[in-house]
């Protein structure tokens, strides 16, 4: 498949899709080891990337990342909008003006998103955070980068799911739920799940 701006446009679309879908489950996530909010923040912000996407479609890949890191940064809120919105920014970033991505610019843009994310929230595989979805889908990615971008980022999904999936017996150690101690042991982190949930509709947006 072809990745231009359009298709990164149409991924986010999906990606917001899907979150919508899902905005009850994240939020139910969120109740007991936090505030009874991350589907909400999600879903308010994706529904504000979809309505900037209307005005109209920036011209490169990277660019679209943009739009959507600033929107993100601005309408998630708590702690996932800075953490979303600085992974979109880096991964950003690191397409620069390239009007068409290749598996290897996909690749690159996930470890960079990742590499955000645990520069601003310093959280480390094992905190039961999204940090244990997002990572090992940057090692598969980069895994797969010769398998093209469709199989890279379903590759990617699936180690997110199961990185999600490995949160529940954690304690967690960073964010709301680190305030439970023991007693967040159990719950599977809501901001795994919905990085999981995102990679999922990419995924499945460029044809897995
Ligand atoms: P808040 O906790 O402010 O209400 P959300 O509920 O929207 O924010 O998001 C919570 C999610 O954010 C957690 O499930 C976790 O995955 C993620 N998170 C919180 N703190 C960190 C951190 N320091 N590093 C990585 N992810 C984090
Ligand atoms: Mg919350
Ligand atoms: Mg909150």
């Amino acid at each position: 498949m072809g990745c231009a701006a359009s298709d990164v446009a149409a991924a986010l679309r999906a990606a917001a899709a899907t979150i919508a879908e899902h905005r009850v489950e994240l939020t139910d996530l969120d109740r007991p080891i936090g505030d009874a909010d991350h589907g909400e923040n999600m879903n308010r912000g994706f529904a504000a990337v979809v309505s900037k996407l209307d005005e109209g479609v920036p011209e490169t890949p990277g660019a679209v990342l943009k739009t959507a890191a600033s929107t993100l940064i601005s309408k998630v809120g708590g702690a996932a909008g800075p953490l979303y919105g600085t992974a979109f920014l880096r991964a950003a970033t690191a397409l620069g003006d390239k009007s068409e991505l290749d598996a290897g610019d996909v690749a690159a843009a996930l470890r960079a998103g990742l590499d955000g994310v645990v520069a601003r929230g310093k959280a480390v595989v094992g905190d039961a955070t999204m940090v244990d979805a997002l990572s090992p889908a940057a090692d598969a990615a980069e895994a797969a980068r010769g398998d093209g971008i469709a199989a890279l980022l379903r590759a990617a999904a699936d180690a997110a799911d199961e990185g999600a999936g490995s949160t529940v017996p954690l304690v967690a150690r960073k964010g709301r739920a680190s305030y439970l101690g023991e007693r967040s042991v159990g719950h599977l982190d809501p901001g795994a799940r919905s990085s999981a949930l995102l990679l999922r509709a990419l995924a499945t947006a460029a044809g897995a």
